[in-house]
């Protein structure tokens, strides 16, 4: 079933969510000036995109360096690259219709975009590695995203925030593909395209997502779905129960957050995030040798294991 095939199946959207979705921002709201109100101003504002949830979510300590020392030059992998491609390539899909000369619109993307990492392991390939690289992945999005109605309005690569206590906590991420809703008066959509195999973090961005997009539109999305090339678009309803628990995960890491930034001492939690980890050699509890779920671990990496800066807006800076 390609993209436009699933659109179609969407169901209309819940007529009455206005008053739930306003019970669950207050409720975060609440625990986000409650999480402030002691700490001082240069701590603040406290940002909270996927990449600190998640990473928070496998060991304090991991998302406190990786806030103190976030990494300045990302060594582009064939898997970061694939991933990097692949966004970039549905994107073109979608906007100009076709993609009649893949490698070429890529490399004007990546040097529009900045991407020079990309854009020089790109130029590093001949023809034939390029095309071994990137022909599965232009087929793939040439099926997939091919003929969808502009009825559905979609929008790439969408900042969405969610601004609590007066903008001193945000929750910030960045969609790779949005259709429908409110501008479109149509069941909303948010579509996560992912290169490598599905990956259990996934999921958990995706609900995020749900939760922010909710709370934004005061609208509840009918589905949030992760993308595969090669695959369908994996749906996944958006019911109450769904934007309960994002938004419990995400008061959970505000609180979190919060404590580690007015210095409460960070907890190490090894597992195979440590080989990734910029503390590792200080580490007492470092397990570099951690068994890894080859799975998990191949999709985090393809979607960028280390954080995607788009994803933090400016955080690094505060
Ligand atoms: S080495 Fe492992 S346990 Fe230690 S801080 Fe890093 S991720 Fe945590």
């Amino acid at each position: 079933m390609d993209v436009a095939a699933w659109l179609e199946g969407l169901p209309a959207p819940e007529p009455d969510s206005a008053e739930f979705l306003d019970e669950v921002r207050a409720d975060l709201e609440a625990t986000a000036r409650w999480c402030v109100a002691e700490l001082p101003p240069e701590a603040l504002p406290l940002r909270l995109p996927k990449s600190r949830l998640a990473d928070l979510g496998r060991c304090e300590r991991l998302a406190t360096a990786r806030f103190e020392r976030p990494p300045v030059d990302e060594e582009m992998t064939e898997a970061l690259f694939r991933g990097v491609a692949l966004d970039r390539l549905v994107v073109h899909q979608l906007v100009a219709g076709r993609l009649l000369d893949p490698v070429a619109e890529l490399r004007g993307a990546l040097a529009a975009e900045g991407e020079w990492a990309a854009l020089d392991h790109l130029d590093a390939m001949d023809d034939v590695e390029a095309q071994a690289v990137l022909w599965p992945l232009v087929g793939a999005v040439t099926d997939a995203w091919s003929a969808i109605d502009a009825s559905w309005v979609p929008r790439t690569q969408a900042p969405a925030m969610l601004s609590l206590a007066d903008g001193a906590v945000v929750c910030s991420g960045v969609l790779d593909v949005e259709l429908g809703g409110p501008v479109a008066d149509r069941p909303g959509a948010v579509v996560e395209v992912k290169s490598g195999r599905p990956s259990a973090a996934h999921a958990d961005e995706v609900y995020l997502y749900a939760l922010v997009v909710a709370l934004r539109d005061r609208v509840v999305p009918a589905q949030v779905a992760r993308w595969y090339p090669g695959g369908d678009p994996v749906g996944l309803p958006v019911t109450t129960a769904v934007l309960e628990t994002a938004a419990r995960r995400l008061g959970d890491g505000i609180e979190q957050w919060a404590s580690l930034r007015a210095g409460r001492p960070a907890q190490e939690h090894p597992g195979w995030w440590c080989r990734f980890c910029p503390d590792a050699e200080d580490c007492p509890s470092a397990r570099t040798d951690a068994p890894v779920d080859e799975d998990e671990l191949e999709g985090e990496l393809a979607d960028g294991f280390a954080a995607d800066p788009a994803d933090l807006g400016d955080d690094r800076d505060d």
